[in-house]
């Protein structure tokens, strides 16, 4: 990359803070919750953004529309916005999603969450972070190479995804069943949908999720003759403490993740019975488990069993163990891709900021992507206001982050 391009397109940038308020403004006045949250789905806002995109100049696009009867025009749609390179042997991917969630309890939030607020360099809104910041910061990354004639490096493909916020399945799921191979393992894939907020963090794997139930059966009986009953509760416990040896046995260390360790921790416990005088013959606990990459869960899940199998020996218990949530890990992005060498030169070079990959607990959209086969990683400088009351985007951030991305887009 010639440094001047860079430059041109960065002043570019520099410019467009009332351009960013602008965008921010259309695509929080257009709600795009899903039906299941109680919406009609993403398609005002993704026409909302065809006609900004068309309006300067980005004219290839592409719909990908999966059917849902119950959304406007029964249609979630995708877009591909495309940008041609100087070479096609890869392509630059900066996938974002159009939905959002329901803006919560009205009354915490101190302006109407769908008419956005500026307040020196924040603007507060629902949806104007999670994900409108990597909308804002890619168009406009895509804006500034249109306007000033610099052609990237590689292809570019501006990926505008329905459906995120409550399963992917008419979203990126729906766009890799019509189209396994969309994505290349040459291909760069950059999803802003999370961060840090100094940019220090580029999320590269993930663990695996595995929850599970445990519910162990013994004997009821009355609070004074314990002899009569086997005490289920009592057998629980020491089920738990004995899983701690999970830990041990599945104890592998990956400083990619924080923390580097597999984790299983007993969450939920479920009522038993109401009195004090009752000796409970039922007892119900979850246990949600964090498993690094390298393990297989239907091995922690043998483990559990057995453990099981001896505390009921042991106790004359009957006790169950099933799965209620469960999800290997995506093969991880490798540290050294060029995803994320990248980005780490290009959030250096713009934020003055040395980022690390890194890896997090689960359930981000870009283990979709990995099982794909394509290494993804998810950037954005970003407080993570999401999800919350009075969220807000940093305009510092829409344009540098649109810098980060454009910087990425014109390297070699
Ligand atoms: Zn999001």
């Amino acid at each position: 990359m010639s440094g001047a391009g860079f430059d041109t397109v960065a002043a570019r940038i520099d410019g467009y803070r009332d351009e960013a308020i602008a965008l921010e403004r259309t695509l929080t006045a257009i709600p795009a919750l899903s039906p299941k949250n109680g919406g009609k789905g993403e398609l005002a806002k993704c026409r909302a953004l065809e006609a900004y995109l068309r309006g300067f100049g980005l004219t290839d696009l592409r719909r990908i529309d999966a059917p849902d009867p119950g959304a406007e025009e029964g249609i979630r749609p995708n877009l591909i916005a495309r940008i041609p390179g100087a070479s096609s042997e890869r392509t630059v991917w900066v996938m974002s999603h159009l939905d959002i969630v329901p803006e919560g309890d009205l009354k915490k939030w101190d302006s109407p969450p769908f008419e956005i607020r500026v307040e020196g360099d924040k603007i507060f809104g629902r949806g104007v972070e999670d994900n409108q910041q990597g909308i804002v910061a890619s168009c406009l990354a895509a804006r500034a190479l249109l306007e000033t004639g610099t052609r990237p490096a590689y292809d570019v493909a501006l990926l505008f995804v329905a459906d995120e916020e409550t399963g992917s399945e008419l979203g990126i799921q729906y766009l890799l069943k019509q189209d396994p191979k969309m994505f290349r393992p040459v291909d760069l894939v950059i999803v802003p949908d999370g961060g840090l907020p100094d940019g220090s963090m580029i999320e590269v794997a993930e663990k695996g999720i595995v929850w599970i139930k445990v519910t162990t059966l013994g004997k009821q009986c009355h609070g004074s003759t314990p002899e009569r009953g086997i005490n289920a509760h009592v057998a629980a416990a020491h089920t738990i403490v004995k899983l701690r040896s999970l830990y041990k046995k599945f104890g592998a260390r990956d400083e990619v993740f924080d923390p580097p360790i597999s984790t299983f921790e007993p969450t939920k416990k479920e009522a038993n019975v109401p009195n004090v005088n009752t000796i409970p013959g039922e007892d119900v606990f979850y246990i949600d488990g964090r498993v690094l990459p390298q393990y297989d869960i239907a091995k922690v899940l043998r483990r559990v069993k057995t453990i099981g199998r001896q505390i009921d020996r042991k106790f004359g218990t009957t006790t169950t163990v099933e799965t209620v949530q469960r999800d290997n890990a995506a093969p991880p992005t490798p540290v050294d891709a060029p995803v994320v060498a990248s980005l780490r030169k290009a959030v250096e070079r713009v934020y003055g900021v040395q980022a690390k990959p890194m890896g997090i607990g689960g359930g981000t959209v870009a283990a979709h992507i990995r099982r794909a086969g394509a290494p993804a990683a998810v950037w954005a400088r970003m407080d993570e206001t999401m999800h919350g009351p009075n969220e807000y985007a940093l305009i510092p951030n829409l344009l540098g982050d649109a810098k980060v991305l454009a910087h990425v887009m014109l390297q070699a």
